[in-house]
């Protein structure tokens, strides 16, 4: 299912794979909007830069998101504020609007078409006014206290009864249609970008990065892949979900304007325009990655229709978050070596904080100052603000480990698999990931994750095999689709 930013993208100047050996200043590994923003401030400033992209540009989660551009956090500012304080609460305020701005200043200046407009966006309840007065007195207080133009404010004319906060002047645009902007820009500059080109090894000690055709030797390695390849320790207290969207077009009715938060239970609407055509889409139905739980789709579906008129649903996808345990994302050279740097758990506000995220990683290459560094440092230890995800997380490995390696049934032969259906079984003592596709080809594959060996899980949703313990997914013929797996699933020798 393609997501509704690929209307009328114009893609990028054609990439090829990397089939040759090169050497650059820096080696960013993923074209998502926090690798190109930072690759671009890189080649601005004089730096050789390589973009390494495993799919194409763009085709990750900023791919995937709901182009919402705002300064406080979509879990809210009064959880921040509880954790944090009011001054760190207000620095994440006045670091992200700062990158808000970024955005805004940037698609002036290279004149990229993506439909930015400055928006209010609402945070708002459905349920008895009384009983959600405190929490959103609670919020607003925050977000006033963090600076921000918030106040209490009716529905911006959804037909379902709803009140809440409006927060003035926050933004919206069309993040593919942003990134391929910047990447295009980038080739002017005079960087490369390779696409279909899997980084499968990362040597800092010796900085090379290795796809499946040839080596790149680079000063600093910029993973800016959504979650750090390989083994972290910041995987350790990750909770990574997924979140479906779906958009309609409607057939009377007003689209509502604005970031939209409807709340209990959670649902973002969003109106979207491009060229003559108008579309509503809602994103909700956040599982965790691997405990997948009916069909999210129809659920996002059944929603519109019962508040909205819809004529007909347009386009429907998924992406994934990764949410860190202290409520902050990790930026910036990694524990292990001076010439790695990450950039990680966003949750479902990563747009702005991969803005930034580029921003200060490029700036510590450059060794520029840059005030909101020492926030968000990627080497940053904070068990008292962690602590508690951090245990919930690794049970849920732990749950995983011990439930799915004892719980897998025994299969003798493959026929009771019918097309289109998957399953995990042990056969001939080897855990096996098996489907059949709907014209009846057996598709089997090792069920053991090549990350931290713990065995995939079929969703069916999606037609992948995802891991519960960090988040690693891939497709039906095994390759990586996300997460820190480096690798595809093994191939069974000797089976179809
Ligand atoms: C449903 C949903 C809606 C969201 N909506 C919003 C929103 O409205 N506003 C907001 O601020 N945030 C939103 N977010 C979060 C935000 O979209 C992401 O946090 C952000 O886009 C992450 O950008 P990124 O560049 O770090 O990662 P990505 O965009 O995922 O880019 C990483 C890139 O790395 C590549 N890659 C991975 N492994 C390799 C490898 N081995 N070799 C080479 N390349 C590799 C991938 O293919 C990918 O293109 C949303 C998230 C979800 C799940």
């Amino acid at each position: 299912m393609e997501s509704i930013w690929k209307l009328g993208s114009r893609g990028v100047a054609e990439h090829p794979s990397l089939t040759e050996d090169s050497e650059v200043d820096v080696a960013i590994i993923g074209a998502g909007i926090t690798g190109l923003t930072a690759a671009l401030a890189l080649a601005e400033a004089g730096q050789r830069v390589m973009v390494l992209e495993a799919a194409t540009v763009g085709a990750g989660v900023t791919g995937g998101s709901t182009g919402n551009l705002y300064a406080t956090l979509a879990s809210g500012q009064a959880p921040l504020r509880r954790k944090w304080g009011d001054e760190v609460a207000a620095d994440v305020v006045r670091a992200r609007a700062e990158a808000v701005d970024h955005i805004e200043v940037t698609i002036e200046r290279l004149g990229i078409e993506c439909q930015f407009k400055r928006q209010p966006a609402y945070r708002l309840s459905t349920e008895d006014r009384q009983h959600a007065r405190h929490d959103l007195n609670e919020e607003l207080d925050a977000l006033v206290s963090a600076g921000l133009d918030a106040e209490m404010a009716e529905s911006p004319g959804l037909p379902f009864d709803s009140w809440g906060i409006r927060i003035a002047n926050q933004a919206q645009f069309n993040p593919l249609h942003y990134v391929e902007g910047l990447a295009n820009r980038l080739q002017g500059e005079g960087a490369v970008i390779v696409q279909h080109s899997p980084v499968r090894e990362v040597d800092p000690g010796k900085g090379i990065v290795r796809t499946d055709e040839a080596s790149v030797a680079a000063k600093h390695i910029v993973q800016a892949t959504h979650t750090p390849k390989g083994i972290n320790l910041v995987q350790a207290g990750m909770l990574v979900s997924r979140e479906y969207a779906v958009s309609a077009k409607l057939r009377s009715g007003e689209y509502p304007e604005g970031i939209i938060w409807v709340l209990d239970p959670f649902h973002s609407l969003r109106r979207y325009q491009y060229g003559e055509g108008e579309y509503l889409m809602v994103i909700g139905e956040k599982h965790k990655t691997g405990e997948h739980h009916g069909d999210h789709y129809q659920k996002l579906r059944e929603y519109l229709e019962t508040h909205f008129d819809v004529e007909a649903f347009t386009h429907g996808w998924s992406a994934q978050q990764y949410s860190s345990p202290d409520g902050l994302p990790y930026i910036g050279r990694m524990h292990s070596h001076d010439n790695l740097y990450m950039a990680t758990g966003f949750a479902a506000d990563g747009l702005v904080w991969g803005t930034l995220a580029g921003l200060i990683i490029s700036d510590q290459i450059l060794e520029r100052d840059n005030p909101w560094h020492a926030h968000f440092g990627a080497r940053r230890i904070t068990p008292g603000k962690s602590a508690l995800q951090y245990a919930k997380e690794n049970v849920t490995v732990t749950k995983h480990m011990v439930k799915d390696y004892l719980g897998i049934e025994k299969l003798e032969t493959f026929d009771g698999i019918e097309p289109g259906q998957a399953r995990v079984a042990t056969v001939d003592g080897e855990k096996l990931a098996i489907h059949r596709t709907e014209t009846g080809e057996l598709k089997v594959l090792s069920a053991v994750c090549p990350h931290m060996k713990c065995i995939v899980h079929w969703n069916p949703s999606e037609s992948t095999w995802d891991c519960p313990c960090h988040g690693s997914r891939f497709d039906t013929d095994g390759e990586v689709i996300e997460g820190p797996a480096y690798h595809p699933l093994a191939q069974p020798e000797g089976r179809a």
